[in-house]
């Protein structure tokens, strides 16, 4: 049985450009988040890239060619970066665009939200991670760490700067998530970043969703743009599938059936969780609007190799994402052009034929090769099938005979 029908067959052709590059600028953080990709602590680590480094590697990435990627400063919380000012300073001034994504903090102040409108941020991103100050705190380990992220959206707004939410999904979390809707709408945030939660740093330790929770909930974001929301995901390259499947919202309509599931395709055990989230999101923000619907995210990454991004660690080393800790290469040893090229792994990522299981013959070839993170964190390969895959029959089947 199989969910959605393969239907692409386009092939990959063009180079590997990255669109987005995440720049960790430093560990430090006064979280300790269970779900930390970067196993973030208090103190920075030693040998973290000082300022004339980090400037250099800036310059490298100005040196990739006309089209600059975007950088999206990160961490850790990247405003604890001793000269966060002058490294931002030094970005705009080479004309690269910029976004930052601190937690909830106090450092996060009229002095700071001035520098980064003048110098043009595109946009700081909070993470939300439950509906309530219970479990966000749980899971962020900072109590009041709640408040203060809503204070800090506040403050974000005030200054002017384009604000969105990034939201980690894992199975403990999932029924939070028409609740983090409610915040956003009541505060007037359309942007809604979600990270499919991957087993790596402390992460490792938390359960992340199931192909079947997964189908569910991809299904549920699309339906949310009913009440325009703008999506985006990360680590669930399925979702840019469906996406593109049902970027006529009406044609979802019928799809999903009506409210009981009358008519839907959809098999039971992903129905009741849609339908759940569904009710839930009813109650919290009323019925969806007639008409109303976004246009899918224009950050889709079609035909740029894996997904389009680069990840750099707070001492230079160059990863294919900031879940996939394969190193490319160092930035202290080399620069990001050379390293970008001569990368065999980046290379192997970037080709169907290379990929294992349902992923190597799979038909979706613009808009997913699976989540190598994924693969690698789960089946220690970056070149398996994707385990939650929940849009190809073969991946299916494979599951279906592994039961
Ligand atoms: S089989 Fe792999 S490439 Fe194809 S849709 Fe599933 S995860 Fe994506």
């Amino acid at each position: 049985m199989k969910y959605i029908l393969d239907q692409s067959t386009e092939t990959m052709g063009r180079e590997w450009v990255p669109s987005i590059i995440f720049m960790e600028l430093t560990k430090s953080c006064e979280y300790s988040c269970r779900h930390c990709r970067a196993s973030a602590q208090l103190d920075p680590s030693p040998d973290e890239l000082d300022l004339k480094e980090l400037k250099n590697v800036i310059g490298s990435i100005n040196d990739l060619g006309e089209s600059k990627p975007l950088i999206v400063f990160t961490g850790g919380n990247p405003l604890r970066k001793p000269f966060f000012e002058d490294i931002i300073e030094y970005t705009s001034q080479l004309r690269i665009p910029f976004s930052v994504s601190p937690p909830g903090s106090e450092l996060i102040n009229g002095r700071i939200l001035a520098k980064l409108k003048e110098t043009g941020c595109k946009s700081i991103s909070l993470s939300i991670d439950g509906a309530d100050a219970t479990s966000h705190e749980w899971l962020r380990k900072l109590e009041g760490s709640f408040d203060l992220t809503m204070q800090s959206a506040e403050k974000i707004i005030e200054a002017g700067i384009n604000i969105q939410v990034n939201t980690t999904v894992m199975k403990s979390n999932l029924m939070e998530m028409p609740g983090i809707a409610k915040i956003m709408k009541d505060k007037g945030i359309r942007t809604w970043e979600l990270f499919f939660l991957i087993n790596t740093g402390r992460g490792a330790y938390l359960e992340p969703v199931n192909d079947k929770e997964a189908f569910a909930f991809a299904l549920w974001l699309l339906w949310l743009r009913r009440y325009g929301f703008i999506i985006r995901t990360v680590e669930l390259p399925q979702y840019r599938v469906l996406q593109s499947r049902f970027a006529d919202i009406s044609v979802l309509d019928s799809y999903l059936g009506d409210k009981d599931g009358n008519g839907s395709g959809i098999p039971d055990d992903s129905w009741d969780l849609l339908r759940t989230l569904q009710q839930k999101t009813r109650e919290a923000l009323g019925e969806p609007e007639p008409g109303k619907s976004q246009a899918p995210s224009s950050r889709m990454h079609e035909n740029r190799g894996f997904n389009g991004i680069l990840f750099i660690s707070d001492i230079g080393e160059v990863y294919p994402s900031g879940f996939l800790p394969m190193s490319l290469g160092s930035l202290r040893e080399d620069n990001l052009k050379n390293i970008i090229s001569r990368s065999k792994l980046l290379k192997d990522l970037s080709e169907r034929k290379n990929m294992k299981g349902a992923c190597g013959v799979c038909n979706e070839v613009t808009h997913c090769v699976g989540s190598r993170s994924r693969a690698f964190a789960l089946m220690n390969d970056p070149l398996a099938e994707d385990p939650i895959c929940f849009i190809s029959e073969t991946a299916f089947e494979n599951k279906e005979g592994m039961v």
